[in-house]
């Protein structure tokens, strides 16, 4: 049994993790990005979360505020 927990590490990549099971099915088309994910960028206080369907092309964006939970 492998209980593969490495959850903890920094708020970055749990942040991460939480968007690697966050939606990936485009609004506007439907096109489920099964090999895609969010791309995230941190400014040191916030983390940019960009996602680009492949499928149209149409381009989500989120903001998180870290330490804000
Ligand atoms: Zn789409």
């Amino acid at each position: 049994m492998t209980d593969h927990e490495d959850i903890g590490a920094t708020p970055f990549e749990r942040m991460e993790s939480h968007m690697e099971h966050e939606d990936l099915v485009c609004p506007e088309c439907g096109h489920e990005d099964d090999g895609g994910s969010w791309q995230a960028q941190t400014t040191g206080s916030q983390v940019l979360y960009s996602h680009v369907c492949p499928s149209c092309g149409a381009i989500r964006k989120r903001t998180y505020n870290l330490g804000d939970e």
